[in-house]
């Protein structure tokens, strides 16, 4: 028996461009061993490091989901195919929806967000260390065999909503901007159509990391849907991280405020790189509202929203990093700051 070489063999794969909705439907019903591909940052990463191995890859770019188009409600349908640099330069999305802008342009690079769609980026994988090496226990890459983060090097780990199968977060930043402006996303399938409000669409971990979504394996995003609130005056996406650029997010925060005669009317919160999903807890909301936009109202706040938090040795500075975050976030969207999205992490 010859000695391994340590490079594992080429897996191939079969490949098909959908024509329209139904045939990419139909298509991935016939096949339980098939995945969509759309931008392919993603998933061919997964593909190249073995941890994702469809036998099919069923081709979604000619699908006619490249539009944003008004609703009647007043708000903004954006096809799942647009691309995050069409949609984050939209001048709609920008005039209506700067947090989206904000939350999309802190991410990834600038040839990445050509490439990448809006459907892909909510579907995107955590990028927990161990979920990429196939050479260590991971219960969302091989359910049961472990967790290699929980004693392992946790530094971009969760702090809230972890189970003990899994620790990670998920990695996006427009997901967390998407959490504040209340977004449902529209979905197709075998069995029908269906709209998942974005709290709903990703899960905690609990005894099943391997799923990410509540989307079943056959249905494809067909669009996301803006309500008319858009938080155009008072918001904020802070993004703390290692780099200025092309670093995923240590934490982050989205913040929209509706401010009435010098008190706050509506306040949302969401937290990224901190869960397994975008993190909002209304109740800690609910405090700021009737309330001066003032520090102290903004600690209480943040003390809510933080309240269970717990590190795991590398990633245990994330607790007071978020705390401190939530409250310069509210601060800047009270002021009416543009933007900040060049904020190096000093830990
Ligand atoms: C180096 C690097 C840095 C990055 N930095 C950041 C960052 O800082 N912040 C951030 O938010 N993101 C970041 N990203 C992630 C990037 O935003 C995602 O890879 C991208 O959004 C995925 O979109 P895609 O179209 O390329 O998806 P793909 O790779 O094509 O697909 C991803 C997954 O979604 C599924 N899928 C795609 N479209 C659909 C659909 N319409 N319906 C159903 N399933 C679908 C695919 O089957 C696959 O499972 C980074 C990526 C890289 C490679
Ligand atoms: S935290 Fe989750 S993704 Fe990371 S090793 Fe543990 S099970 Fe895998």
């Amino acid at each position: 028996m010859g000695r391994s070489t340590g490079v594992q063999p080429m897996i191939g794969f079969d490949y098909v461009k959908a024509r329209d909705v139904n045939d990419a439907v139909s298509e991935i019903a016939r096949n339980p061993n098939a995945s969509f591909i759309a931008g392919g940052t993603n998933l061919i990463d997964l593909m190249k490091e073995h941890v994702a191995q469809p036998r099919q890859l069923i081709d979604i770019t000619d699908l006619p989901l490249i539009q944003i188009e008004e609703t009647a409600a007043g708000g903004l349908r954006i096809g799942a195919l647009v691309p995050n640099s069409d949609l984050a330069y939209d001048e709609r999305v920008g005039r209506r929806y700067p947090l989206l802008s904000s939350a999309i342009l802190a991410g990834a690079s600038a040839q990445l967000r050509n490439m990448a769609s809006t459907g892909g980026n909510l579907l995107q994988r955590t990028r927990c260390l161990y979920f990429y090496d196939t050479a260590t226990a991971c219960n969302k890459r091989q359910p049961g065999s472990g967790c290699g983060a929980v004693e392992g090097f946790n530094r971009m780990n969760a702090i809230l909503g972890w189970s003990e199968h899994c620790i990670a977060v998920h990695p996006s930043d427009m997901c967390v901007a998407l959490a504040v402006l209340e977004a449902t996303v529209h979905v197709t399938g075998p069995r029908g159509s269906r709209a998942i409000p974005i709290s709903e669409f990703h899960r905690l971990p609990g005894d099943a990391p391997e799923k990410d979504t509540n989307l079943a394996r056959d249905e494809l995003i067909i669009a996301i849907e803006l309500p008319a609130a858009g938080f155009p005056r008072n918001y904020t996406y802070l993004k703390i991280r290692d780099r200025l650029s092309y670093a995923f997010a240590l934490v982050s925060v989205a913040v929209g405020l509706e401010l009435d005669g010098g008190a706050i009317k509506d306040a949302r919160i969401a937290l990224g790189g901190v869960a397994h999903k975008p993190w909002r807890i209304p109740g800690a909301e609910a405090l700021a509202r009737g309330e001066s936009p003032h520090r102290k109202v903004f600690g209480k706040v943040a003390d809510a929203i933080l309240d269970g938090a717990v590190g795991f040795g590398h990633n245990g500075f994330k607790v007071e990093l978020a705390r401190r975050a939530v409250v310069r976030a509210l601060e800047q969207a009270t002021a009416g700051t543009p933007q900040s999205q060049s904020v190096k992490a000093i830990v």
